[in-house]
């Protein structure tokens, strides 16, 4: 697993993806290549995401951008999916200094992850955007900060990682497949103990309750591991970050 050392990233983040047509929404690029706020963009990421700090529903906000003529640069009202990764992007709360200025600051940023959370443990599906099993769930151990997903090339191999992108420079990643089928295994050792009421419980009455995982929508199994566990990952030296040492897993639910 010496390969996957994602801990001593300098080195690394040459290999990250860095398409210079690709400017993320609500920025532009200067003559001189800086990322800059993007007139028209950056007014709708600083509303979208003040929004929904303060309790708006990523849904009415979206409906209500429709209503106005709002389009993003597809020339299409912004979607719900796209929406929710506006809200769940860090670079807007200035995480990727090197990348791109804040654009709302951190209070405002964490009020909106919060309630987007909320709305998952609520079954209402306030994110469906979410792609991967631990995005905005596992957290970093050095700063508390959520994981975000993105790629990392490796010896020519590109694979999916959950990685901390935090102001300043430490690096903390981890591989996504294998961070996941971790807590799944987690989750599995916790079924013998699952009480009525929790969301495992559902799991632990079926004899092949890794089949019936396998088959439950990602916002479900977000929602799950949500309510049982604490995922945070920790820098470990070099070589160790396929080792279980630097995964700590902490119960939520009595058991
Ligand atoms: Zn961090």
């Amino acid at each position: 697993m010496t390969s996957e050392n994602q801990t001593d990233l300098p080195s690394r983040r040459s290999a990250l993806p860095k398409s210079p047509g690709r400017v993320a929404y609500g920025y532009r690029t200067t003559p001189d290549g800086k990322r800059i706020p993007a007139p028209g963009e950056a007014e709708v990421v600083r509303e979208l995401i003040t929004r929904v700090a303060a309790r708006e529903s990523l849904v009415g906000v979206v409906r209500e951008f429709e209503a106005r003529g709002l389009v993003g640069r597809s020339g299409k009202p912004i979607s719900r999916v796209s929406a929710a990764a506006i809200v769940r992007n860090e670079t807007y709360a200035g995480h990727r200094p090197e990348i791109a200025p804040a654009l709302v600051d951190e209070e405002t940023f964490g009020a909106a992850q919060k309630e987007l959370d909320s709305k998952k443990r609520h079954g209402e599906g306030g994110d469906s955007g979410a792609k991967y099993l631990l995005t905005g769930i596992a957290r970093c151990g050095e700063c508390g900060r959520t994981l975000q997903h993105t790629t990392i090339a490796s010896a020519g191999v590109v694979k999916d990682h959950y990685r901390c992108f935090v102001r300043g420079d430490h690096t903390i990643a981890r591989s996504q497949a294998w961070l996941d089928n971790m807590v799944i295994d987690e989750l599995m050792r916790m079924l013998p103990d699952a009480k009525p009421g929790q969301l495992l419980y559902d799991l632990a009455r079926d004899p092949r309750p890794r089949e019936v995982w396998a088959r439950l929508p990602l916002s479900r199994r977000r929602a799950i591991i949500l309510e049982s566990l604490t995922v945070e990952i920790l820098r470990v030296g070099r070589g160790k970050s396929g080792s279980a040492e630097g995964i700590r897993l902490t119960r939520r639910v009595a058991t």
